[in-house]
C-alpha cells in the first residue's frame, strides 16, 4: 500500500528565516544599507553610523525618525512584516526602500540584535532583544525619540558565512561606499560615520545634488568631472561624469541611481559607455554619478531579493533619455576624440614613416639592454599596467654600456616633444614619456637590487585621500616603505609623505597616491610582489616625470636623451604609450624619393 504520508512540508520558521537571511544579509555592509533605508524611510533627518572592525563585532544605527510603537517594534522583527506595503497592487510604484518586511528578521537571524525604538512624542520606548532570532526580550524602556539599532557579533551562529568575511579594511571599505550612496540619494539627512570610535566623515544635509557630491568625492574628483542634468523629457537624469581628459583605468566611481535607489543596470551603464564610444582612450573608463528619475511605474525593482537591481518597462526608451543626456557635456568639452597617436599617419603613408614597432630592438643602433620590461609585453596586454612580463626574465641580463652616440637637441616643440637628432637619425621624442621611462629604470634597478635611495622632504606634505581608501592606503604602507616612500597615517583620512624615492623630484603627491589607489583594487588578484612594486614605481615614475606643456632647456632635454639612449631606448614608457618617432636616413631618403 502506497504510504499517504506526505514528503513536502512548509519549512519551519527558524530555518525559511535563515534562507532569507543568506540572501539579503550578505555582509556587514548589506546590514548598514538595510538599517539606512530603514531610516531613511521613516523620515529620519539625523543618522549615525558607528562601527567597530569592519562592522564585524558592531553595527549600530541610530535615527531620529518617526520610531515604533510597542505594538509595532516586536512585529518590525518577524517576516514578511512591513508598514510600507498592504495589497499587491500596492507593489508597482512603489516609493520607499524597504517593502518586504525581511530586513529585521533576516538580520536578527544571524546576530546579536537589539533595537530600541520610540515613536516621537511617545511616553516610553520598547527595547527588543533577539540572538540568533530568537526573541530574548521585549519591554519597556524609557529611549528618545527614533530608532537606534545594534548589531553585534555578525555570523556568530554561522561559522560558515563568518569565515567568508573578508579583511577589515575590505568589510569596512564595503560600508563607507553604501553610506556614501545613502547620502547621495538622500540629500535632506545628515549622515555621520564613526569607524573603532574614530569619526570618518560627517556629512551635514544640504540643498543640491552637487553640494553633496563634493562632500563625498571632495574636489580633486570633482575637478575631473562634467556635470549633468537633462530634464527635457520624461526622464530626468542628473549627476556627474568624468570628463574623457581625465578618465582612468579604475572605474569606481560608477554609481546609478534609479528614483533614488542605487543599482545596478546595464541598460544605463551600457548608454554610458556608448556615449563615450571614441571620446575614451583605450583601456580607459568613465566614471559617474548618475540619478535618474522616472514614472515609477516606468521601473520594477521587485527583481533583487536586497533590491540591487530594477527592471525599466521600456529600457530603449531609458537607454535613448541617458545617451542624450550624456551626448551633450561630452561634446561640449571635448575637441575631437582622446587618442594617444594620430592614427592617420600610418594609414597614409604605410611605408614613408617607419614608425618602429614598440618593443622591438632596432639593429643599426648599438645593442644596450633590454629594458627591464620590454615594451612589446606592456602594449599586449593592454593597458600594461601592472601587467608586465614578470622582472625575473631578463633580471640576468648584463647592462652593456654602448658607445656614447652623438646627440644633438635640435628643439623643442609644444613644450611637450623633444626633436634631435641621434647619430644620424631624426627623432621626435615625448618629453613625459622618455623621462617617465628613464626614472622607472632607475627605480626599478634600484628595487632590484634592493636598494632605493631616498630623500627626506624638507617640509612633510600632507595629503588627504577619499575615506574609503584610507584603510587599504594604511594596510600597504610597509610596501610603499619599501620603495622609499614613507607615508605616515595622521587622521582617519590624512597622511603625510615623509619621504620620497631620491631619483625622482617634486611632484604632486596627491595624484601619486590617486593612482597608487587606482591600482590597489587590483593588488588581491596580483599575487607577486615585484608586480605590485612595479605598479607602484610606475606611478612614481610618472608623476615624478615631466609633464607635457613644461619648456625644458637643452641640456635637461640632452641628459633625459642619452639616459634613454642607456636604458636601450625603449620605445614604450611603462604603460605602454610611445617615446619616440625616429626617421632614419633610409625613412629621409625614402620620403624625399632619392631612392
Ligand atoms: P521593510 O523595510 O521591507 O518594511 P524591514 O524588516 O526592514 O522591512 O522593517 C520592517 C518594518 O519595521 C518597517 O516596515 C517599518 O515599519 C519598521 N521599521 C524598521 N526600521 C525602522 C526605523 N528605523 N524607524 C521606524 N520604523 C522602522
Ligand atoms: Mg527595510
Amino acid at each position: 500500500m502506497e504510504s499517504v504520508e506526505s514528503r513536502i512540508r512548509v519549512l519551519p520558521e527558524s530555518v525559511a528565516s535563515h534562507i532569507a537571511a543568506g540572501e539579503i544579509v550578505e555582509r556587514p555592509a548589506s546590514v548598514v544599507k538595510e538599517l539606512l533605508d530603514n531610516s531613511v524611510d521613516a523620515g529620519s533627518t539625523m543618522i549615525s553610523i558607528d562601527v567597530v572592525n569592519g562592522g564585524k563585532t558592531l553595527i549600530r544605527v541610530i535615527d531620529d525618525g518617526e520610531g515604533m510603537s510597542p505594538a509595532d517594534a516586536p512585529l518590525a522583527c518577524q517576516r514578511f512584516a512591513t508598514s510600507k506595503i498592504r495589497h499587491q497592487r500596492d507593489l508597482s510604484g512603489i516609493a520607499t526602500y524597504g517593502f518586504r518586511g525581511e530586513a529585521l528578521p533576516s538580520i536578527a537571524a544571524v546576530s546579536r540584535f537589539r533595537m530600541l525604538t520610540a515613536r516621537q512624542r511617545a511616553l516610553a520606548g520598547t527595547a527588543v532583544v533577539i540572538e540568533g532570532g530568537t526573541v530574548q526580550s521585549v519591554e519597556e524602556r524609557g529611549a528618545a525619540p527614533g530608532t537606534r539599532i545594534e548589531v553585534e557579533e555578525l555570523f556568530f551562529n554561522t561559522p560558515g558565512r563568518r569565515k567568508f568575511l573578508k579583511t577589515t579594511a575590505t568589510e569596512f571599505s564595503h560600508i563607507t561606499h553604501v553610506i556614501q550612496q545613502t547620502a547621495l540619494a538622500n540629500l535632506h539627512t545628515q549622515l555621520r560615520l564613526t569607524h573603532n570610535d574614530h569619526v570618518v566623515f560627517d556629512y551635514p544635509k544640504v540643498a543640491a545634488l552637487e553640494d553633496r557630491l563634493l562632500q563625498v568625492y571632495g574636489p580633486r574628483i570633482m575637478a575631473m568631472m562634467l556635470s549633468i542634468q537633462d530634464e527635457r523629457t520624461e526622464v530626468h537624469v542628473r549627476g556627474m561624469i568624468v570628463n574623457p581628459n581625465h578618465a582612468k583605468t579604475g572605474r569606481t566611481p560608477q554609481e546609478i541611481f534609479v528614483n533614488r535607489r542605487s543599482v545596478k543596470n546595464t541598460t544605463i551603464a551600457h548608454a554610458v559607455y556608448e556615449s563615450y564610444g571614441s571620446f575614451l582612450p583605450k583601456g580607459r573608463h568613465p566614471t559617474f554619478a548618475l540619478m535618474v528619475e522616472v514614472d515609477p511605474h516606468e521601473v520594477d525593482v521587485n527583481v533583487h531579493p536586497s533590491k540591487r537591481e530594477v527592471k525599466f518597462r521600456s529600457p530603449d526608451l531609458i537607454h535613448r533619455a541617458i545617451k542624450a543626456a550624456v551626448r551633450g557635456p561630452l561634446q561640449k568639452n571635448v575637441v575631437g576624440p582622446a587618442s594617444i597617436l594620430s592614427p592617420g599617419l600610418e594609414e597614409r603613408a604605410p611605408d614613408a614613416v617607419e614608425t618602429e614597432k614598440p618593443g622591438q630592438m632596432r639593429m643599426d643602433e648599438p645593442f644596450v639592454k633590454r629594458s627591464a620590461f620590454s615594451g612589446a609585453s606592456d602594449m599586449q596586454t593592454g593597458s600594461g599596467r601592472g601587467q608586465g612580463s614578470e622582472a625575473g626574465q631578463v633580471k640576468e641580463t648584463p647592462i652593456l654600456y654602448p658607445l656614447e652616440p652623438e646627440v644633438q637637441i635640435l628643439g623643442q616643440i609644444h613644450a611637450t616633444y623633444i626633436v634631435a637628432r641621434i647619430g644620424d637619425a631624426l627623432h621626435v621624442l615625448d618629453q613625459h614619456t622618455i623621462h617617465e621611462r628613464v626614472l622607472f629604470e632607475g627605480l626599478w634597478r634600484g628595487w632590484e637590487n634592493r636598494y632605493i635611495q631616498t630623500q627626506p622632504l624638507l617640509i612633510p606634505e600632507p595629503v588627504d585621500v577619499p575615506v574609503a581608501a584610507a584603510t587599504p592606503l594604511a594596510e600597504i604602507l610597509p610596501e610603499l616603505a619599501k620603495v622609499g616612500l614613507d607615508l605616515e597615517c595622521f587622521g582617519p583620512a590624512s597622511f603625510v609623505i615623509r619621504s620620497v624615492p631620491a631619483l625622482v623630484g617634486q611632484m604632486d603627491y596627491g595624484a601619486l597616491l590617486e593612482d597608487i589607489l587606482e591600482d590597489l583594487s587590483e593588488w588581491n588578484s596580483v599575487d607577486s610582489l615585484d608586480k605590485r612594486i612595479r605598479s607602484v614605481l610606475a606611478s612614481v615614475a610618472c608623476k615624478g616625470a615631466v609633464q607635457a606643456g613644461r619648456r625644458m632647456e637643452e641640456p635637461e632635454m640632452k641628459r633625459v636623451v642619452l639616459d634613454w639612449f642607456r636604458e636601450g631606448s625603449p620605445m614604450t614608457c611603462p604603460h605602454g604609450r610611445r617615446i619616440s618617432l625616429r626617421f632614419g636616413s633610409e625613412e629621409l631618403h625614402r620620403i624625399f624619393r632619392r631612392l
